[in-house]
């Protein structure tokens, strides 16, 4: 039996995103929610941890109210029950701050084997949020990790690394990040989206996990995000006339000078 919390996170889904030219701003209006990408292949290997050795999963997610369409889809995926932090208090804060508030839940989760995030979001991919969780938990943890195997009170685990695949062994309880080569995420069937409005979910405020609101958030973060711009991309717009063979080796020179090519 494996005890299993899986943290995901609620975005914007960047192919929506509008850029406003005009102010080099992103226009988030309208644009449709999902869950984080590499979320669904935590949450996925989560729901295969538990179908191979019996226990439970419970959904973790911090945001706002409207993050239940969230919730809701990781409960179709095989959670089953979740827990969601929602308390204006919260919002605005930095990884760091988000990955306190995210222990203090654990904690009041109490018992659990191992906590499962992805590397990192698809909107901030800050990567921080997970080493950061199991620092405040004081557990040790893995990154990057493309296989679980468990056995007994011990896991084995191969990490991707930028010169080939390191394998660890590691005591539970742990934090695992995955990366999005672990798995292929399932789709949830009909009837197990039909079902997920039954499992339960919790919402919890920032007085149910005894933190004072001016820790958290926009107060007590220590990095403000202060404006966010569209990089401007400038077009230089030259044409390279002559032949096939003297254009494109002047375009070939050009991309050089640049640094485009080497
Ligand atoms: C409107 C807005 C204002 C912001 N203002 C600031 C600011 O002033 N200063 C600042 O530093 N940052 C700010 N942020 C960024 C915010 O701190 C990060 O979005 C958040 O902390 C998560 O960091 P990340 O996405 O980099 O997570 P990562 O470290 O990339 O995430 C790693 C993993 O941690 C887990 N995780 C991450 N976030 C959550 C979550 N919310 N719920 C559950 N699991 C999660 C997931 O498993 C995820 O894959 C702001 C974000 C928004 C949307």
């Amino acid at each position: 039996m494996v005890e299993i919390i899986v943290c995901f996170k609620h975005v914007v889904d960047e192919s929506e995103l509008k850029v406003d030219r005009a102010n080099n701003k992103i226009n988030f209006e309208g644009a449709k929610t999902k869950i984080s990408d590499d979320d669904k292949n935590a949450i996925e290997e989560a729901v295969r941890l538990k179908e191979k050795n019996g226990g439970t999963v419970i959904g973790l997610c911090l945001g706002k109210a409207d993050a239940r369409k969230s919730v809701k889809e990781a409960l179709a995926m095989g959670c089953d029950k979740a827990r969601l932090l929602s308390d204006p208090a919260f919002q605005d804060g930095d990884a760091i701050r988000t990955a306190y508030v995210l222990s203090q839940a654990i904690k009041r989760i109490g018992k659990y084997d191992i906590i499962i995030t992805a590397t990192g979001t698809t909107d901030v991919y800050s990567g921080i949020v997970g080493p950061a969780l199991a620092e405040f938990l004081e557990i040790p943890q893995a990154t990057f990790v493309s296989k679980v195997a468990l056995a007994g009170d011990k896991v084995t685990l191969d990490r991707l690394m930028e010169e080939g695949v390191e394998t660890v062994e590691c005591d539970l309880p742990l934090l695992i990040a995955v990366a999005r080569e672990i798995n292929q995420p399932r789709f949830p069937t009909l009837i197990q989206i039909m079902s997920a409005g039954k499992k339960e979910v919790v919402e919890w405020k920032a007085s149910d996990l005894g933190i004072e609101a001016s820790t958290v958030g926009k107060n007590g973060s220590l990095v403000q995000v202060t404006s966010t711009q569209v990089p401007k991309s400038a077009r230089k717009k030259i044409l390279f006339e002559g032949s096939a063979s003297e254009s494109s080796e002047r375009l070939a020179d050009a991309l050089l000078k640049e640094g485009v090519v080497n």
